[in-house]
C-alpha cells in the first residue's frame, strides 16, 4: 500500500512551534505581508532575516511529539511506500527519524543563493549577510518559500498523489493552497483519504474520514492500527 502523509503547522503547534494564526493574521506578532513575501525581503531584508533567524534559533527549544515520532515508524516499516510532505519548514519530522520528508514550503535550516540559486544547509543566522558557499556573493536569503511563491517539487507531489492508495492529513488548516487540494487530487486517483486533525478543517468534507483530537495522540493511533 502506498501512502502519502500532508502535515501541516498542527503537527509543530503541538511540539510548541509558534503557527501562523489565520483569526489575527498574525505571526509572532508580525504581520504575514512583512516577513512572508519576496517584496518584504526586497524593501526590508534584514528585518526579513531577523524573523527567520530568530525562529531558526528556537529550533533548540523544540522536540519532536509522538506524533512526528509515529510517522518514523511507519517509514521504518514501509520504507518507499510512505512519502511525508511537510507544510513545515522546521526540522522536527528529522529529528524524529524521518528521512524521506519533502518540505515543499523550504526549510529554516538551509539558504537559498538568489545569485545562484544554490541551496545550502544553513545553521547560523543570515542577518550578518554571510556569503554564499558557491559563489562568494552576499545574497543568500531564507530557503522558504513565501506569499506568492511555487512550492518546491510540485511534479513530485503530483506523480505520489497520482500513485497512492491512501492520503492522509494530518494537522493542516485546509486553506493554504496547493496543498489543501492534495485530498481532491488523490481521491480522483481513486486514493481513499482521511483527515487526522485539532478541527474538522475547512477541507473536511473531502475526506472519506475525518478524525479529530491532538496529533500527538491520532497519529500514533492510526500508525499502531495499521501495523498492528
Ligand atoms: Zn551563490
Amino acid at each position: 500500500m502506498k501512502i502519502v502523509v500532508l502535515t501541516g503547522a498542527g503537527i509543530s503547534a503541538e511540539s510548541g512551534v509558534p503557527t501562523f494564526r489565520d483569526a489575527d493574521g498574525l505571526w509572532e506578532g508580525h504581520r504575514v505581508e512583512d516577513v512572508a513575501t519576496p517584496e518584504a525581503y526586497d524593501a526590508q531584508p534584514l528585518a526579513v532575516h531577523r524573523f527567520y533567524d530568530a525562529r531558526r534559533a528556537a529550533l533548540g527549544d523544540v522536540h519532536p511529539n509522538p506524533a512526528h515520532v509515529a510517522l518514523a515508524r511507519l517509514e521504518d516499516a514501509l520504507g518507499d511506500d510512505l512519502f511525508v510532505v511537510t507544510q513545515n519548514i522546521d526540522d522536527l519530522h528529522e529529528r524524529a527519524g524521518s528521512k524521506r520528508v519533502l518540505h515543499m514550503h523550504g526549510e529554516l535550516l538551509s539558504a537559498v543563493c538568489r545569485s545562484c540559486r544554490q541551496r545550502s544547509e544553513w545553521t547560523e543566522d543570515l542577518g550578518d549577510f554571510p556569503p554564499c558557499p558557491r559563489c562568494g556573493l552576499t545574497d543568500l536569503r531564507p530557503d522558504v518559500v513565501w506569499f506568492g511563491e511555487i512550492p518546491y517539487e510540485m511534479d513530485r507531489i503530483h506523480d505520489a498523489l497520482d500513485a497512492a492508495d491512501l492520503f492522509v492529513s494530518i494537522g493542516t488548516s485546509g486553506a493554504v493552497y496547493p496543498a489543501a487540494g492534495f485530498v481532491m487530487h488523490a481521491a480522483a486517483t481513486g486514493a481513499r483519504t482521511l483527515e487526522l486533525n485539532l478541527q474538522p478543517s475547512e477541507g473536511t468534507s473531502f475526506f472519506d474520514e475525518s478524525r479529530h483530537g491532538p496529533a500527538g495522540v491520532l497519529v500514533p493511533a492510526w500508525v499502531g492500527g495499521l501495523l498492528g
